[in-house]
């Protein structure tokens, strides 16, 4: 069970900002900006790369919950960075599919 199944299933405690059947966001516990949060499905893909067809849906729902938890934070009219790390080289470490929202500063491009 990955750290974000128990969260999601309550065994853990987190921040949590929104949630619907397919997907909930939560609060990073490290982190990178001002407001940084995980929009994460409740089914455990383990990646992008390992996401079939089946599961076009919830990527979906994932995406506008994570754009709606950005607007709850007031990131709307400034701006945020959606990231996904997708294996070993892109700084992957939870390997439970997980977008990460990052708002409130100005973001450097290309990224690091
Ligand atoms: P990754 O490096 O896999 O793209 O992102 C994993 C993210 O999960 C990191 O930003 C890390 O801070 C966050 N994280 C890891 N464990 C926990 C936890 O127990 N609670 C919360 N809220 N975030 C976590």
């Amino acid at each position: 069970m990955t750290i974000f199944e128990k969260i999601i299933a309550r065994q853990i405690p987190a921040e949590v900002l929104c949630e619907n059947e397919h997907a909930i966001v939560i609060r990073d516990i490290s982190p990178q900006a001002p407001v940084h949060l995980l929009a994460i499905p409740k089914k455990p893909i383990v990646r992008v790369a390992e996401a079939s067809g089946d599961d076009a849906l919830i990527l979906g729902e994932c995406l506008l919950l994570a754009a709606k938890a950005a607007k709850d934070c007031d990131l709307e009219q400034g701006g945020y960075r959606l990231v996904i790390n997708n294996g070993p080289d892109a700084g992957e470490t939870v390997p439970h599919l997980h977008v990460h929202v990052l708002g409130g500063r100005g973001m450097n491009w290309p990224p690091g």
